[in-house]
């Protein structure tokens, strides 16, 4: 059975990378005053293609919850609907969703936290730090560290920058770290794989803290809680490495929360 959708009006869209052909999106619902949702989920949004086929995506919400409105961040895929739709929607145009959905969210009360993104991957990390950071308002990190660790290929793509470098610069505990896959010879910041850093940033825990104690065998789960969490959110093999570098270092599975795009 379809699910009900409600729509969504397009205000703003800006082009983050003409390269990479990634736009942000600000939406707010037509019919109704609040979207309950949490920093982090992600909608479904529907439209009917060129052959009268639906066709449902499911993309993160890229801002915190604010009355009725919503950001998103879509690049364009080649030969691919959806991507393409959004990225040639005028202002003013309306769209169909339907959620939130999705269990990729903070761990409450907050603790420490990496997060680890590539490309639009950035967009529920962009949720999180609005939620945990928010530019007026109660600071809601209580004072724990939080890593964003966010790898692109090239430095145009390092999509809203400039709103992480203000947060990192305001905020001591907050750290942005952006690393370039393909950087040129002049870029003088990061190279590599988000990978090196989450590694980094792991080790330097461990020297300080010690390595990450094994859960006792028959511990129940919903019992568990840890001091540290890591969120990572992008495309499966970036996700899988990341995954399998925290399982040798001894992080239970538990620790590590993850959304893939495909
Ligand atoms: C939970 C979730 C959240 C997501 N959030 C976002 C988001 O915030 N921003 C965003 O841009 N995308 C996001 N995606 C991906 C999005 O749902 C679509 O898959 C993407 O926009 C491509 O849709 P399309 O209709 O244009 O391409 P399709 O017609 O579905 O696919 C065309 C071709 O591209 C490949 N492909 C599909 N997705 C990708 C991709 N992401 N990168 C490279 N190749 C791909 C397919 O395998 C296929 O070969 C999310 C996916 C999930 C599951």
């Amino acid at each position: 059975m379809a699910r009900e959708t409600f729509p969504a009006r397009l205000l703003k869209k800006v082009c983050l990378s003409e390269s990479a052909q990634c736009y942000h999106f600000e939406f707010e619902l037509t019919d109704r005053e609040s979207f309950p949702y949490t920093a982090g989920q992600f909608l479904s949004a529907v439209a009917v293609d060129g052959n009268g086929k639906t066709q449902t995506r499911a993309y993160s919400i890229a801002s915190a919850p604010s009355a009725n409105r919503f950001d998103l961040c879509v690049n364009r895929v080649e030969g691919g609907f959806f991507s393409n739709y959004l990225a040639d929607l005028p202002e003013g145009a309306i769209i169909q969703i339907h959620g939130p959905h999705g269990h990729f969210v903070l761990h409450q009360p907050p603790v420490d936290a990496i997060f680890v993104a590539t490309g639009t991957g950035i967009a529920p990390m962009r949720a999180f730090t609005q939620q945990l950071f928010p530019e007026t308002g109660e600071d809601l990190s209580a004072g724990r560290p939080i890593w964003c660790v966010y790898g692109t290929r090239h430095e145009s793509e390092l999509y809203y920058r400039d709103y992480f470098e203000r947060i990192a610069a305001q905020h001591p505990n907050f750290h942005y770290i952006s690393t370039l896959s393909r950087a040129p010879q002049a870029w003088t910041g990061n190279r590599g794989y988000v990978q090196q850093y989450v590694g980094k940033i792991v080790e330097a825990r461990e020297a300080r803290l010690g390595k990450m104690q094994p859960v006792p065998e028959g511990t129940d789960p919903k019992t568990l809680a840890f001091d540290i969490y890591t969120y990572i959110c992008g495309l499966n093999n970036m996700v899988s490495e990341v995954r399998d570098l925290l399982t040798e270092h001894g992080w239970h599975k538990k620790q590590v929360v993850f959304e893939r795009y495909d």
